[in-house]
């Protein structure tokens, strides 16, 4: 029994003189919820469709469980697709989209029948099977009483669920969807976002989910592949991708507010303001590094380390982000919470930082550096906690 197991080694596709994919290469576990995710452009969709059987690739291998998929069709590699634009037939009613696979498959059965009276017999059960499972699925994702209408009495949301409740209706080992939120509106977006993972559990089947949307990404995947210009520049969990980003481009990307960079010599004896109060941990070589920041890791502290003024203050409700110029002129944004005395633009403001959260990259390559940022003064008095 086949389970849903996908490689991709090296996979090349050029259209021309465009190369779309440049090499990719990728594990996508048994029944587990992969994420490509990179911007537009970067080869996502082709990378789908190349898994799908829609489309060839130019090199290298696609393996399903194993077996090298070349050889076999978009319909027999029992996986099934779920497109942004649904691609509901608008002439058939819900039912009958759903039903569309299975009918799909069984002529293919009957054809293989030799005997017209056991024909008839196994149509009739099977049409009796295919009832009952197309009410299965309806009910699966909530849509039992929109099945005899047609897809233009269904809202957006009521349309995507038509689109999956088709796809999964053949059980297929991997399921494969791109972009397939990108239509609905932010609430329904949300909402749907929540209802894919609990499909995810409740079928255990391979999922692959294709969005630029990074925060989509974090929050549904067991995996991320992140993409970027036709190659596959980092994978991992959606922790990993976040905490440990390997390039100042890929810290870039993810992370829900714009990740603050300051870049500084790195080979002085001393780092310029607004870093005066930290060292890098072990020697650089690098001409220059990359610190990157992210607004969220900056804590306000009386004592804190990198001191500055508020230039602005956004409210947000559940929080704020405060525009920040810092001593040496730069200027950062940090998020604050909004429970506590909100600050004025032209207040004082200090922070600290966790070293753990101070990303390095080189200034040139803006590869991940392993070196740490970290404070120049021995503990303060004020630190009680055990000497490390
Ligand atoms: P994504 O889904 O990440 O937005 P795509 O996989 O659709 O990206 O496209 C990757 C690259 O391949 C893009 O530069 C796109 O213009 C190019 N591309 C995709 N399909 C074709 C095609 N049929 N012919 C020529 N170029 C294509
Ligand atoms: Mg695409």
């Amino acid at each position: 029994m086949s389970s849903g197991r996908i490689e991709l080694k090296d996979v090349y596709r050029r259209y021309g003189a465009t190369t779309a994919l440049n090499g990719i290469s990728l594990r996508i576990a048994e029944g587990s919820f992969t994420t490509l995710l990179g911007p537009s452009g970067c080869g996502k969709s082709t990378t789908l469709r190349i898994i799908a059987g829609l489309e060839p690739q130019s090199a290298g291998q696609v393996l399903i469980d194993g077996r090298d998929v070349a050889g076999l069709r978009a319909a027999e590699r029992n996986v099934a697709m779920v497109f942004q634009s649904y691609a509901l037939y608008p002439h058939m009613t819900v039912r009958q989209n759903i039903n569309l696979p299975l009918a799909m498959r069984n002529m293919n059965v009957w054809q293989r029948l030799p005997l017209m009276d056991r024909l008839l017999a196994s149509a009739r059960d099977l049409a009796a099977a295919h009832r009952t499972k197309v009410r299965e699925i309806a009910s699966l994702l909530d849509i039992e009483t929109l099945l005899d209408r047609k897809p233009s009495q269904l809202s957006g949301g009521q349309k995507q669920r038509a689109a999956v409740a088709r796809a999964l209706v053949r059980d297929p080992v991997a399921f494969l969807l791109d972009e397939p939120l990108s239509n609905l509106d932010v609430k329904l977006r949300l909402q749907m976002r929540g209802e894919l993972v609990d499909l995810h559990q409740r079928t255990g089947r391979t999922f692959v989910y294709v969005t630029h949307d990074q925060a989509e990404a974090m929050s549904m995947s067991d995996q991320i592949a992140v993409m970027m210009d036709g190659s596959i520049v980092q994978s991992g969990t959606p922790r990993a991708i976040y905490e440990r980003p390997a390039t100042r481009e890929i810290a870039a990307f993810v992370g829900d507010h714009p990740l603050n960079l300051v870049e500084v010599p790195a080979r002085s004896r001393e780092l310029p303001e607004p870093f005066t109060s930290f060292a890098f941990d072990t020697r650089l070589t690098n001409d220059t590094v990359v610190i990157g920041l992210r607004p969220e890791v900056l804590v306000p502290a009386d004592d804190g380390l990198l001191a500055g003024r508020v230039a602005r203050i956004e409210y947000l409700g559940s929080e704020a982000v405060a525009t920040v110029v810092l001593a040496g002129d730069r200027t950062i944004r940090a998020v604050l919470p909004t429970h506590s005395v909100l600050r004025q633009p032209g207040d004082e403001i200090r922070f600290n930082f966790d070293s753990d959260h101070a990303h390095l990259f080189d200034g040139s390559t803006g590869a991940r550096l392993k070196a740490r940022l970290v404070p120049r003064s021995p503990l303060r008095a004020t630190a009680t906690g055990p000497v490390s």
